[in-house]
This record gives C-alpha cells, sequence and structure tokens, in this order.
C-alpha cells in the first residue's frame, strides 16, 4: 500500500488548451467539487487547483491512494461530462505516495510551469488550499504538505537561481509578439482585460518600448486604473470592434468562460482592416479567441501552448538553477515522506509511553507506601529501590516474553528479529531447551522480609541474569 497522499489531474504537460479549458473550473464551483469528493468512501482530504496550465486535485485517501486516484479521476472526468472521452483519459495523470508529494513540492516550486520559475502558481496554490481549507476539507497531512511545499517554494526562490529575471506567461506572450514583429516599437497593441496577467503583460509592453498600449476591459473603472499606470489609454469594452480594427496586436487574458474575440466580430473587423495583419496572442483559459478566429485571412493566432517554444528556449540557459531547485525538492520531500510514515506509529507510541508509565507508578507507589510505612534501614531501603526496579521490568517483560514463547513457527523468527531490532539486542545463539518451569521470575521478597531459600537478593538477581539477555 502506498502512502496515503495523490495528486489526480491533468497540466500542460499532457493536455492541449482545448482540453484544459474543458476541465477548468471556476471558483465558485470548487467548494461543491471537494464536498461530492469528501461524501464517497475514498478521499478523506481534497483540494482543487484550476489554474491555465493544470487542473489538479491533491487528496489523502482514507484507505489505498492509488484506489482513491483512480475514483477521483472518474468523478473529475464526470463532473464534467467527459467520462469515457478518451482525450481526457489520456491526458490525466495520477500520483501516489512519495510521488504525490515530489509533484506537489515541484508544482509549488514553479518547476512544473510552463514558464519554469514564474511567481504566480505559488499565490494560485495559496488561494486553492484556502478556499479548501476554508471548506473544511483539509486536515493534518494535507495542511502539512501544503505547508511544506510553500516552504519548499521558499527556499527554492531564495536559494537558486531559479526566479531571476524569471519570465510568466505574460512577458512571454509580449516577446513572442517581439519576435513576430522582430521590434515593437512603433506599432498598438490591444491589451483585452485588467485583471493580473493583463498587468503583466501591459507593464512588459511598456518596457519593450511599445508606443501605444490601449486597455479595454469589462468593467472601466479598472481599465483606466491600468492604463494610467503604464501611461497607456483606456477605451470603453463596447467599442471592442473599433479597437481591433486599428490594433497591430492583441493580448488577450479575460476571465470570460465563452469567447470574446469570436468569428462573426473578427470577420467583420478583418474586413474593415482590408486584411491587413492582426496578431493576436490569447493567453486566457479558457481561450478569449475561439480557435475558427486564426483560420480567417490575415489573422495570426496564437495561445498559451504557442507560448512552449519561446519558453524552452528561455529555459535552456537557466538548466542549472532547475537542477539546484529539483535538489531542494527531493530534501524536503524526503524529510516529508519521513515524517508522514512517522504518523502511522505515533499512537502506538503514545500507548506503549502509557502503558509503561501506568506500571512504573502503580509500582513506584507501593514501594512509596512501603517506606512510609515500615522503618528500614539505609540497606533495607536501597534493597526496596532494587526491588522496585525488578518488579517494573518483570511486569514489563511478562507480556513479550509469553508472546516469544508461545510464538509459533514462522512468527518466531519474525518476534525474535523485531525484538533484537527494537531494544539494539545483538543476537544471542539458542539455549539448551529448559526445563519446564515458571515463566516469570519470582518476586523479589519485601525488604525486611526473610526469604525462606534464604537468597533474598541474590535470588533476585539471579533470576533477573536469567532473563535478560545481553544489552548492546
Ligand atoms: P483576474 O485577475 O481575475 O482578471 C480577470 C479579468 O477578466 C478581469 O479584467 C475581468 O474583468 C475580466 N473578465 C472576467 N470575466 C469576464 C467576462 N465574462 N467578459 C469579459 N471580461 C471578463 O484573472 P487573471 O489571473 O489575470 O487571468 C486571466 C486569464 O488569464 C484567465 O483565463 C487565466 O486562466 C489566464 N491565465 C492566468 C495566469 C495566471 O498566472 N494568473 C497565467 C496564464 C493565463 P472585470 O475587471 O470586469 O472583472
Amino acid at each position: 500500500m502506498s502512502g496515503p497522499l495523490f495528486v489526480v489531474g491533468l497540466s500542460w504537460r499532457t493536455a492541449p488548451v482545448a482540453i484544459r479549458e474543458k476541465l477548468a473550473f471556476r471558483e465558485e464551483e470548487i467548494a461543491g467539487v471537494l464536498d461530492e469528493l469528501r461524501a464517497g468512501p475514498e478521499v478523506a482530504e481534497a483540494m482543487l487547483i484550476s489554474t491555465c496550465n493544470r487542473v489538479e486535485i491533491y487528496g489523502v485517501a482514507k484507505g489505498d491512494a492509488i484506489d482513491a486516484a483512480g475514483a477521483v479521476r472518474a468523478h473529475l472526468a464526470k463532473s464534467r461530462g467527459l467520462h469515457g472521452d478518451p482525450q481526457v483519459a489520456d491526458a490525466l495523470y495520477h500520483h501516489a505516495g512519495d510521488a504525490a508529494i515530489r509533484h506537489v513540492f515541484r508544482v509549488a516550486a514553479a518547476l512544473d510551469s510552463l514558464v519554469v520559475g514564474e511567481a504566480q502558481i505559488l499565490g494560485q496554490l495559496k488561494d486553492a488550499f484556502g478556499v479548501a481549507a476554508k471548506r473544511g476539507a483539509t486536515g493534518a497531512v494535507l495542511g502539512r504538505c501544503l505547508e511544506r511545499a510553500f516552504g519548499v517554494a521558499k527556499r527554492v526562490r531564495t536559494e537558486t537561481q531559479i526566479a531571476r529575471g524569471a519570465a510568466n506567461v505574460s512577458s512571454v506572450a509580449v516577446e513572442l509578439a517581439g519576435r513576430v514583429f522582430g521590434d515593437l516599437t512603433g506599432k498598438s497593441v490591444l491589451v483585452v482585460g485588467a485583471g493580473k496577467m493583463s498587468t503583466l503583460a501591459a507593464r512588459h509592453l511598456r518596457r519593450a518600448g511599445v508606443d501605444e498600449i490601449v486597455v479595454t476591459n469589462r468593467s472601466p473603472e479598472r481599465a483606466e486604473r491600468l492604463a494610467d499606470e503604464i501611461d497607456g489609454v483606456a477605451r470603453p469594452w463596447d467599442r471592442l470592434e473599433d479597437l481591433l480594427i486599428a490594433a497591430d496586436v492583441v493580448i488577450s487574458s479575460t476571465g470570460a468562460t465563452e469567447p470574446v474575440l469570436t468569428r462573426p466580430l473578427l470577420k467583420k473587423v478583418t474586413k474593415a482592416r482590408r486584411w491587413r495583419s492582426l496578431m493576436i496572442v490569447d493567453i486566457a483559459v479558457p481561450r478569449d479567441a475561439d480557435p475558427a478566429v486564426g483560420e480567417l485571412e490575415g489573422v495570426y493566432l496564437f495561445d498559451i501552448d504557442d507560448l512552449e517554444k519561446v519558453v524552452a528556449a528561455n529555459l535552456a540557459g537557466r538548466a542549472r538553477a532547475a537542477e539546484d531547485a529539483g535538489k531542494i525538492v527531493d530534501h524536503e520531500a524526503a524529510q516529508f515522506e519521513q515524517w508522514l510514515r512517522s504518523q502511522h506509529v505515533v499512537p502506538t507510541i503514545r500507548a506503549l509511553r502509557e502503558h509503561f508509565t501506568r506500571v512504573a507508578e502503580a509500582e513506584a507507589q507501593k514501594t512509596i507506601d512501603t517506606l512510609h510505612r515500615k522503618e528500614l534501614t539505609p540497606e533495607q531501603r536501597d534493597e526496596a529501590v532494587r526491588r522496585l526496579a525488578q518488579l517494573v521490568v518483570n511486569k514489563l517483560l511478562h507480556r513479550p516474553q509469553t508472546a516469544l514463547k508461545e510464538a509459533g513457527p514462522g512468527s518466531a523468527e519474525r518476534l525474535v528479529e523485531s525484538t533484537l531490532e527494537l531494544f539494539g539486542l545483538e543476537p544471542v545463539a539458542p539455549e539448551a531447551p529448559e526445563a519446564p518451569e515458571a515463566v516469570d521470575p519470582p518476586a523479589p521478597p519485601e525488604p525486611g522480609a526473610v526469604s525462606e531459600a534464604g537468597e533474598g537478593r541474590a535470588g533476585a538477581r539471579k533470576a533477573a541474569a536469567n532473563d535478560t539477555p545481553g544489552a548492546r
């Protein structure tokens, strides 16, 4: 059985944007999915992250992680009406146990991003965890895993060069436009949307020396705020058609779930432009531009997956940083795996400690009572303390000793091995069979009492020596 953690999902590595957008979840849908998953018999904890690069569920299984991952795969596809779709089935992956931990850590460290080292994924992961935690869908294991994942991301950013000069999807979109035109100076660029990605794109456009940056957005205030910041111009959303006619390049990244750059709209636009070339870089998921727009004459449409080629060239120079970051992830993942494994034994350790303490305290109390009750000589007091120690040893050894003696073939070897390992003992050669006698040594007599055999302390020592193999 693998560890309890599992990951199910798809990402830019396994699924083109056309599939990713079908599986994408809006924030307001996520709590419902988490409730459904946890209502079933497989999933104890869960969170869901849905970004332009990935849709993934991180979970903790009630039983076997592979079984839980299978159930979540089916649920994920079904919740989008894509159960049985072979493309979705091919694109979905799952990881369980240690592999799942490594995956979560790599995602947090932006090592699994389309643009390696980008800063956005960490915020998205924190938001996704926040939504799940607020819903009560996370517990100790996922909580600790994500806490460590955030720590790993911080280490990777501060201890490696991965984030230095790192790009993001928006800056790569601008870079792609620059490559197509050779130079963006003198061009007019229309930014569609005014959210986080549009803001990043607009800032990069300004740095790239674009002459005119026009921002349009559903809510005009946001467009104006962004235009002010980058010294651009804000234009009303209902003028989109005219704005498209005037632009050389369009960078679009709205959160719309249906295309805003539709084929009928762009058909009118291309006609009005007299088929002058128009470059559209659509970094939204779901996509802002209907893919059919790319078939129109004079329209050069790029989507988020087209950025991969630019990214690959950028990454080549940062292979060393990625390697350093990978080592941090491996080290941290190994530590977390160890912590997770230790969680299985914590209740046993606690029970063992409580049992030992109960036995020791009960015997100690009897000795204290004796010491209070009787006037003892210093020698007798010493004897009382030794007797206490011996009684505790006898009581604690009684059960394991019986179990060892009564174990059947097969289990006897296993028990002997475990005993030697647990107590750090050297293996001892088997002795000649014992004559049948009492399993436990007789309790040593109370101090001050006269032993029938006249042995007292010596007798107790002998019994102890018979019972106790040599410690290392
Ligand atoms: P965001 O900060 O929430 O901004 C969303 C923008 O989309 C706002 O300007 C919003 O306008 C607009 N919008 C939302 N629904 C709309 C609709 N129905 N019609 C027209 N405009 C609408 O989101 P973001 O993080 O910038 O992401 C935007 C897009 O980029 C998403 O498709 C996302 O998948 C993709 N993307 C994000 C990242 C990332 O790291 N965040 C990376 C790559 C791609 P209002 O101001 O009127 O609300």
